[in-house]
């Protein structure tokens, strides 16, 4: 630190019309940022209000690249895409990276890949190929340094900021203090060491070249109460604030409370929306907000998506403990992108439901999000149930032929073998997928793309494996049911049309004694050993494996003659 002796010297200089306080401020500011910085009125000016309709809102998420994508974040990503939009505003991305510790690398390109997958590219910031866009940036915090210096030191000037010296172990003993004495931890009042320190002392501090973290001057009182509209959980009676928080740590960097107030305020956000974890933030933001000068945004906070756990209770969804939480859960699954937002958009409001089921065709952006139906409290939660019946409900409106091509970009990266076995003809796999797909009620059993493999197996002519008929129950005992496979061979020609097919089905089933349907069967019962539906069982199975599949008849068809013959045939 150089000049330190002369820090608290008058400075002919200053203004005359300064107090004697002011322009110790002054000079301590100066000390402090020798450097050059962006003047604010500069700031202001580069910055300018943002030209849009009076009810567009400006929203933004702004995460920190710590490598790790949580489904909340698309949640909430997708809540304030849905504002700006719905309002014809801005959604932008604002990379909060000033805690260096926990940045990893390729931890943005997580952030805007992810985005980009679920459809919420964002307006302005970072986009996926790497490039900022809009003029309201650097959309990085980390590129952002000078000016949030400026307000710092203006803060400094202003008398609303000092340096504090109190190490971590001083902090860990005052935190005891205060927890063996009962009272409220934190650094305010009698606790806030460096507040009001003595000039010398901190002239001496700084001329020992001590680290220091500025701090806010807090001029809040504790036990006075306000209240916060905030748009999702409505009025909040909060405690005024009374902590000076660091500002600045110190490396240099701003404290998320600095950036997010010179942040938002700058890039024009109109309402930040973001995890309910910053409602206690909310009194600090306000007077941190005044103290700069700056008009607050509007809040609105976020319960967060929380799951039933094993014990049975409630819980938020745990990055540690839920595979669900990690966006990535979703693609390795392979669960339609599309679909999740469907889910997740019934997570944020639950009327979302009621309105898809009387527009089941139209886009979801022509739902309109409410703030009023977001949880307010309790947060929602997450079902995987619910998620598989309208992923299954979206799948099964695909056509055949997207469906493949989901199935083949997944499969690249997740199942090379299915791929291989895709691509070698996809004519026939559209064909398989085409089964009981289209019409008014599309087959709703796939619910992600890690299904398709096993459910459509028996399709695979080349794995299959004769069926283990000690797995079929069936009151026909094994010889019977040889000769059913031998006498349904003989006469199963590939070119009959579905009711030439099935009557010869019932024709075998007259032979073996069961009656040709369920009405007949049910109404003369001792005349019947049951009903033709057991014998098209029994061809099912030697032909797919499985006693459950979609229409065996459109299967066969799909198999081909050879391929049938091929599994009739008894060895
Ligand atoms: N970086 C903060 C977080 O990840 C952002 C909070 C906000 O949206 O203001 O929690």
């Amino acid at each position: 630190m150089e000049n330190s002796n002369d820090l608290f010297k008058n400075n002919p200089e200053n203004s005359m019309n300064l107090t004697l306080e002011q322009k110790k401020n002054k000079q301590l500011a100066e000390h402090l940022f020798p450097e050059e910085l962006p003047n604010i009125e500069s700031v202001f000016e580069r910055y300018p209000k943002r030209e849009l309709p009076k009810d567009a809102m400006v929203t933004r998420i702004a995460p920190s690249p710590t490598g790790f994508m949580h489904i909340g974040g698309i949640y909430m990503a997708l809540i304030s895409e849905r504002f700006a939009r719905q309002t014809n505003g801005v959604y932008y991305l604002r990379i909060e990276d000033t805690d260096k510790k926990r940045e990893i690398e390729g931890a943005r390109k997580i952030i805007t890949e992810s985005l980009h997958k679920f459809g919420l590219d964002p307006d302005e910031g970072e986009n996926i190929n790497g490039v900022e866009r809009g003029i309201y940036g650097p959309y990085k915090q980390s590129e952002r340094k000078g000016i949030y210096k400026s307000f710092i030191k203006h803060l400094i000037e202003i008398g609303r900021a000092y340096p504090c010296f109190c190490n971590e172990e001083e902090l860990e003993v005052m935190r005891k203090m205060q927890e063996e004495l009962k009272v409220r931890p934190g650094y305010y009042g009698v606790w806030a060491k460096y507040r009001d320190a003595n000039e010398k002392k901190v002239e001496e501090m700084l001329k020992q070249n001590k680290p220091y973290a500025v701090r806010f001057k807090s001029l809040g009182n504790n036990t006075n109460t306000f209240i916060h509209n905030d748009i999702i959980k409505g009025p909040l009676e909060l405690p005024e604030n009374d902590l000076d928080v660091v500002i600045m740590k110190s490396g240099g960097l701003p404290t998320y409370h600095l950036a997010h107030a010179v942040d938002d305020y700058f890039m024009g956000t109109t309402h930040v929306l973001r995890g309910d974890e910053w409602v206690s933030s909310i009194p600090l933001h306000y007077e941190l907000f005044k103290a700069l000068d700056f008009k607050c945004p509007e809040y609105g906070h976020i319960a967060p998506i929380n799951k039933i756990d094993e014990s049975g209770g409630k819980r938020k969804l745990s990055k540690r403990k839920d595979p669900e939480a990690n966006v990535s859960f979703y693609e390795e699954n392979g669960y339609p992108e599309i679909a999740v937002v469907e889910y997740l958009m019934n997570l944020a409001n639950s009327d979302f439901e009621d309105w898809r089921k009387s527009n089941p065709d139209k886009p979801l952006t022509e739902f309109q999000l409410s703030f009023k139906r977001l949880s307010t409290s309790a947060g929602p939660l997450f079902d995987k149930i619910k998620l598989h019946d309208i992923t299954k409900e979206i799948i099964a409106k695909m056509r055949a032929e997207e469906l493949y091509k989901k199935v083949l970009d997944w499969s690249l990266k997740y199942d090379p073998e299915f791929r291989e076995i895709l691509e070698k003809d996809s004519e026939y796999w559209i064909k398989v997928f085409s089964i009981e797909r289209g019409g008014s009620k599309p087959r709703k059993d796939i619910a992600m793309w890690s299904e398709v493999k096993e459910a459509f197996s028996f399709f695979i002519k080349e794995k299959f494996i004769r069926p283990d008929w000690s797995n079929f129950t069936s009151i026909l005992s094994p010889d019977e049911i040889k000769n059913i496979i031998n006498q349904y061979n003989e006469v199963f020609s590939f070119d009959d049309l579905t009711e030439k097919w099935m009557e010869k089905i019932k024709q075998i089933s007259a032979i073996f004694g069961f009656a040709p349907d369920t009405k007949t069967f049910k109404k003369n019962r001792d005349s019947y050993r049951g009903h033709v539906g057991e014998i098209a069982q029994i061809i099912r199975f030697a032909i797919t494996g499985r006693i459950q599949t979609p229409d065996l008849y459109q299967i066969m068809q799909v198999l081909g003659e050879p391929e049938c013959k091929k599994r009739l045939a008894l060895k």
